[in-house]
């Protein structure tokens, strides 16, 4: 069976966090696809989407790449913040907490250091900060199985939720 560059794509964490040092989960699909990349470089993902694309292509299972940097997070400035909430409406781990003009802070347990809310940012206010200053054991492998475990959960709710709002 011809296997697609969506249906690469579909195994990988969809965060569009970069850390896999491609311009977000398309590109690296693509590079897959035609052989330019390994398929153990999802970090995000784990040993998850590993064996998830090693049965998908018939290659063999590698161990996780070792990542070129440590972890981020994001964090935000309480001095700036204004409350507009336009970073609750993009985080796709629900990792942002606060209310319409109160000050938002991020529960760093939560954040998959994707950046998808900094630009919606108007005050630029979010920074991404090495995790390990935040956690001390950042980027070791239980860590990095834990956080693998809550991006493979939210995806799970994300496919719940469209299929939701399909079918209402
Ligand atoms: S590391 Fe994984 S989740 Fe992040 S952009 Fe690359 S493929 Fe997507
Ligand atoms: S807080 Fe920002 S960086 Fe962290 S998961 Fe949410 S959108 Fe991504
Ligand atoms: S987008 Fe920026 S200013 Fe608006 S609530 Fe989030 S952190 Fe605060």
């Amino acid at each position: 069976m011809l296997v697609t560059i969506q249906q690469i794509e579909d195994q990988l964490a969809s965060t569009q966090c970069e850390e896999c040092g491609y311009k977000g989960c398309r590109p690296y699909a693509e590079a897959i696809f035609s052989n330019e990349a390994d398929i153990n470089l999802c970090r995000p993902g784990g040993k998850r989407v590993i064996a998830n694309l090693s049965k998908l292509l018939g290659k063999e299972p590698l161990a996780p790449a070792k990542p070129k940097e440590a972890p981020l997070i994001a964090w935000v400035d309480p001095a700036r913040c204004i409350g507009c909430t336009l970073c609750i409406q993009t985080c796709p781990t629900d990792a942002i907490v606060g209310r319409s003009k109160r000050m938002h802070s991020i529960i760093t347990d939560e954040c998959s250091g994707c950046r998808l809310c900094i630009p919606p940012c108007p005050v630029d206010c979010i920074e991404m900060k090495d995790a390990s200053e935040a956690f001390p054991k950042a980027g070791d492998d239980k860590w990095e199985e834990e956080r693998s475990k809550k991006i493979s959960e939210w995806i799970h709710i994300k496919k719940e939720r469209k299929q939701q709002r399909r079918s209402s």
